[in-house]
């Protein structure tokens, strides 16, 4: 059976956290498809666009027969199936991201026992990375350029009008 994965998430927008996660897992699998969230979340509203998020990871990824970036709206467990999907990938920082994530495993299992879930440790130097935060630094005014590809430094820079 072919090795394909999904590595799921908001990229809102993408760090170098997230590129060192598909980096690491893309030489595990046949094809690793990189799906943008495009379900509203009225909790967290998105700064970019699921196009916009999208086409900031295509961008900053080198480009490759592997990879496959797109969005994707409705349940990943769904979604997953839809492509083909037997692995989904996910990226654990610290122990607050472990309940969430473990919930979620819990539940995906529930909804499809076939599909199986992989967590990357974060690397050290991303352990403090996460898209939340490199959107306040942006809004104050701060610079990016160490933590996100230079795409986005761009398209943040665009966003807070600096
Ligand atoms: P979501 O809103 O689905 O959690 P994110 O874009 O915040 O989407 O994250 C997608 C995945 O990448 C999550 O599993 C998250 O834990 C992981 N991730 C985010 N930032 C990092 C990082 N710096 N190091 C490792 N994993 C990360």
């Amino acid at each position: 059976m072919k090795k394909i994965a999904v590595y799921p998430g908001s990229f809102d927008p993408v760090t170098n956290g997230h590129i060192d996660i598909i980096k690491r897992s893309i030489s595990l699998f046949e094809k690793l498809i990189i799906a943008v969230n495009a379900n509203p979340n009225p909790a967290k509203p998105y700064l970019f666009s699921a196009e916009e998020r999208v086409e900031m990871i295509r961008e900053a990824l080198p480009s490759s027969p592997k990879i496959e970036v797109e969005s994707f709206k409705g349940l990943l467990v769904h979604y997953a199936r839809k492509k083909g999907a037997n692995f989904i990938i996910r990226g654990l920082r610290a122990l607050s991201d472990f309940e969430y994530e473990f919930q979620m495993y819990l539940m995906n299992k529930k909804l499809n026992p076939d599909l199986e879930m992989i967590y990357f440790m974060t690397s050290q130097q991303y352990s403090h990375l996460s898209s939340s935060v490199i959107k306040e630094i942006a809004k104050l005014g701060g610079s990016t350029i160490n933590f996100v590809p230079p795409v986005v430094e761009k398209k943040l820079l665009e966003k807070f009008g600096y």
